[in-house]
């Protein structure tokens, strides 16, 4: 009993001692969280919002002309400029302007997604096809007109609207809305594509956008509501822009692998080429209450880029003081538009080669501080969300 006593007593002394040496050998490891903070989020959707030729000033006529509310453009936290210069020319036109953003290339003026050498250039649309992310495409001109059809199509001239919207039909889109009809049904073919495009597993709508419609997403979707562009909204378009994009979001956020929306304000190019200064403040007001919609879906999911920018500047748009009653005294208290000579003359000729702004909001939205080309527009949206 003595030697079992001692036994017992040298075990508790000696596991005591063992279970110190322990302690101090394997610290309990902190929780990694701080790795975990300094992990970048890439954002799983990215919606890019095109205003057609959106210069600064047009972006700034939502500052001093019409409703009192805050315009969208104060709600992003990163601002860049880009060069929209295209291949073959100092002032681009819509089409090289597009293909820049949608395949990350400078080519010649009126090139839908084709190269230089006329080559087709994949599209961030082909390049995400086979990941399992939807893609949707909203305008305010036809659906087959510069900006929305480099997005899907390849062509070696933007006036072949007809083959364009033939290249719609056999595209992967799975959403778009836009004016156009008419290159799908009055051909010069004599075919219909609307069987086509209902074969590739669309539903087509031609009334109207319908919100209140629960849009799923095992089918695809295509709403076609003008002969050619939508109506402007001097002549009563109402809200189609903002609520074909809030109908694109609602369809496209179904989809758990996320999705690509290119939305686009096409009539803020064709305003100004019209130098119409009513037609450019409307324009831009109605681009930016669909700003909202993207932001606003934007901040409640958490995990969606939105990149707004531009393809050009139309009209050489300006914000300059009003003439007073005299006529012959500027009034530096009120301000007015103003398009340049040249373009009222020669209104085919109204592009300029200012740089254009960037707007970015979400993950990765640091990325497109700074000045660079129209092409990095397309080179970050693919390292941004890793695609
Ligand atoms: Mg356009
Ligand atoms: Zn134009």
């Amino acid at each position: 009993m003595k030697y079992f006593g001692c036994l017992v007593f040298l075990f508790i002394i000696f596991s005591c001692g063992s279970t110190k040496v322990m302690q101090v050998q394997t610290p309990v490891p902190a929780p990694p969280v701080v790795a975990d903070i300094e992990k970048p989020l890439v954002p799983k959707n990215i919606i890019l919002l095109i205003g057609d030729g959106m210069g600064l000033s047009q972006v700034s006529s939502c500052y001093f002309f019409g409703n009192d509310a805050e315009p969208n453009f104060n709600r992003f936290p990163v601002i860049g400029l880009i060069n929209t210069t295209s291949a073959d020319a100092e002032i681009t036109d819509s089409a090289a302007g597009a293909t820049a953003f949608a395949a990350g290339i400078k080519t010649y003026n009126g090139a839908i997604s084709k190269n230089v050498a006329k080559k087709n250039v994949e599209t961030i649309v082909e390049h995400i096809e086979n990941k399992s992310i939807s893609t949707g495409l909203v305008a305010t001109s036809q659906i087959t007109h510069a900006t929305p059809a480099c997005f899907y199509a390849h062509n070696e001239s933007r006036n072949n609207q007809e083959d364009i919207a033939e290249q719609l039909t056999n595209s992967s889109i799975d959403f778009f809305a836009g004016g156009g009809i008419k290159y799908f049904t009055s051909r010069e073919d004599e075919k219909n594509l609307l069987p086509a495009l209902k074969q590739n597993g669309f539903v087509i709508d031609t009334g109207k956008v319908d919100l209140s419609k629960n849009l799923n997403l095992n089918k695809k979707y295509g709403c076609l509501l003008a002969d050619n562009g939508m109506p402007s909204k001097l002549d009563g378009r109402g809200d189609f822009l903002p609520n074909a994009t809030k109908q694109a979001l609602s369809y496209l956020s179904q989809q758990s692998g996320g999705f690509f929306l290119m939305v686009e304000g096409s009539q803020i190019d064709w305003e100004g080429h019209a130098a119409s200064i009513e037609g450019t403040v409307l324009e831009m007001q109605d681009f930016d209450k669909t700003l909202k919609v993207a932001l606003d879906f934007a901040e409640k999911d958490g995990n969606t880029l939105v990149v707004v920018t531009a393809d050009h500047e139309t009209g050489g748009f300006s914000l300059k003081p009003a003439l007073d009653e005299t006529g012959e005294r500027y009034d530096y208290t009120k301000v007015v538009g103003g398009f340049y000579e040249g373009a009222k003359e020669t209104p085919s000729a109204a592009h300029t080669a200012t740089l254009v702004p960037v707007f970015a909001y979400g993950p990765m939205a640091e990325k497109f501080g700074g000045i660079y080309e129209n092409t990095e527009i397309y080179n970050k949206i693919l390292e941004a969300a890793n695609w």
